[in-house]
């Protein structure tokens, strides 16, 4: 670190520098990432908001009021308007929240929790932090949370059961209506892992597409994972999560001596306001007719995207449910795929299970990205 400080011009030359080399999201070749370019008007109502502390909400009521708003407004989307939670970092700190939530609120010793082979490592990471046991519960044919495999895994210990409603892999969509019954008949708490699908399932089937019932319209279900930095189109850091009852909130609040509010249930203390009042902009601005929009663009986008991928001789791993084209070929490994891709200035990400290469239709993949795209694969 220099002892006399640089002027801006060449600070912001110098940053410039390292900015060149990354991707952009802009440029239509990041297929493997389900983060996305931010809106404008997200963007600047982040700007507008960037000395907002939430984690000290008595300092800054107005943010909190619009949290109150968005939360409720997330919760419309989600099939419950009345339900209690906080926007937070995304979907790990929302899962890990929900799980510490579900532990504190039982009594049993030596708690499990159950989640699909399916689920996000998110959930290996709160197992780790809130000494759960992760019970995985095996998938189905068409890589779906398999209930006899639950039925199985069910004990005096588990206080916990998980359903993805959008894989991140795959983009599927777990069998949340018996999950929500069967957790409603033995009184466990059931979290469902919408981080990716919450803000497009409810779109797309308004939209027309036939989807399954999946949020807190099931009376089993106890809270929610919705990341607005996905689907959403808010900048990052952007998570949600939401509770049915404030029950939930309680269970993980802690006493916060020195600050203007006297309890706080979110796993970071300090959190920004801007990433609330970001995720309130795109919901008034956008609309429901908005997010319509762009969830059926990105499903038109991904069935030409499959079609493509089968007619230049690869294999779908599954028809796709959401946005997520997963493939592989019988000829070529898919190591050897993403390396080809990779010298073709294709940034794509592996599926684990399956192994297959995996494209996510984010908003920023336009036609003409995915037509070039095609092109070189049909030259692999
Ligand atoms: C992305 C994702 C997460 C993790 O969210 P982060 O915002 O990356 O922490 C959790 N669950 C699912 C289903 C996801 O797709």
């Amino acid at each position: 670190m220099e002892d006399k400080g640089i002027p801006k011009e060449q600070i912001y030359q110098l940053l410039r520098k390292y900015k060149e080399k990354d991707l952009t999201h802009r440029s239509g070749r990041i297929l493997g990432s389900m983060c996305t370019c931010p809106h404008p008007v997200g963007i600047k109502a982040y700007y507008m908001f960037l000395e907002s502390n939430l984690g000290d909400p008595g300092l800054f009521p107005g943010t909190k009021a619009l949290e109150n708003e968005v939360i409720a407004m997330l919760g419309e989307i989600l099939g419950k308007r009345d339900v209690y939670g906080h926007i937070i970092t995304g979907g790990t700190e929302a899962n890990l929240m929900a799980m510490r939530a579900a532990r504190n609120l039982s009594k049993v010793k030596h708690p499990e929790i159950i989640v699909p082979k399916s689920a996000h490592f998110s959930f290996k990471k709160a197992a780790d932090m809130l000494c759960l046991n992760l019970k995985m519960a095996d998938l189905d044919e068409e890589y779906r949370m398999d209930i006899s495999s639950v039925e199985d895994l069910i004990s005096n210990k588990t206080v916990a059961i998980v359903g993805v409603a959008g894989t991140t892999e795959l983009g599927k969509i777990d069998p949340i209506e018996e999950l929500s019954r069967i957790c409603l008949e033995k009184d466990i708490y059931f979290h469902v892992d919408a981080a990716f699908g919450g803000y497009s399932i409810p779109f797309l089937k308004e939209a027309g597409y036939k989807l399954p019932e999946f949020d807190f319209s099931l009376p089993g279900v106890s809270s929610m994972t919705i990341d607005p930095h996905k689907m959403g189109l808010a900048p990052i850091p952007t998570g949600g999560i939401l509770f049915r009852e404030c029950k939930y909130l309680e269970a993980i609040a802690v006493e916060t001596p020195y600050l203007t509010e006297d309890l706080q249930s979110t796993v970071v203390g300090t959190r920004t306001g801007a990433a609330t009042a970001a995720t309130w902009a795109l919901l008034k601005h956008l609309g429901r007719e908005g997010y319509r929009e762009i969830a059926k663009k990105c499903m038109e986008i991904t069935s030409i995207l499959a079609e493509g991928v089968q007619k230049a001789g690869f294999e779908l791993i599954t028809q796709p449910e959401l946005n997520i084209v997963a493939f592989r070929s019988s000829k070529i490994p898919v190591e050897e795929i993403a390396r080809r891709l990779k010298e073709k200035g294709w940034a794509v990400s592996l599926a684990s299970y399956p192994r297959a290469i995996r494209i996510i239709v984010m908003p920023h993949l336009k036609l003409e990205h995915v037509e070039a795209f095609i092109e070189d694969l049909n030259r692999i």
